[in-house]
């Protein structure tokens, strides 16, 4: 960790699982002012990046039968699909997480859609709530 860039944990994006994009990105787009943010394609789900501030609000949509987000949307419908935290040092945090007996999805940091590395955290260890780790 380099303590010159040292942000401290943020809430780096809110992940929505969206059914159809035209129907939800007026809102957060033109209503709400965000502007709109590039972003690659992952776990087949195209992104659709919304700048609110120092974070994101990613809208999710299946491109991909049997993708993650679709299985979401089959069960629960729309809504927030996870939050992510931006950390200071992935590594040391997800060996804390490994080390307290937390569940794990990622057992080692991948690269995720906005070029940084990511690591899931499973819901039943998080209070319900399905957590990724960035690298600040
Ligand atoms: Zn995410």
């Amino acid at each position: 960790m380099n303590s010159s860039s040292a942000r401290g944990t943020r809430i780096a994006h809110i992940g929505i699982a969206v059914d159809a994009l035209a129907g939800v990105l007026p809102f957060y787009r033109d209503i709400l002012g965000m502007p709109e943010v590039p972003l690659d394609d992952s776990d087949g789900a195209s992104i659709v990046g919304l700048a609110a501030g120092d974070s994101l609000v990613e809208l999710l949509h299946s491109n991909e039968p049997g993708s993650p987000i679709e299985k979401f949307l089959r069960k629960r419908g729309p809504g927030i699909h996870h939050i992510c935290f931006g950390v200071d040092d992935l590594d040391g945090t997800l060996a804390r997480c490994r080390d307290a007996g937390l569940r794990l999805i990622d057992q080692e940091p991948r690269m995720g859609a906005e070029g940084k590395r990511i690591a899931f955290l499973h819901p039943a260890s998080t209070g319900g709530v399905l957590v990724e780790l960035t690298e600040n």
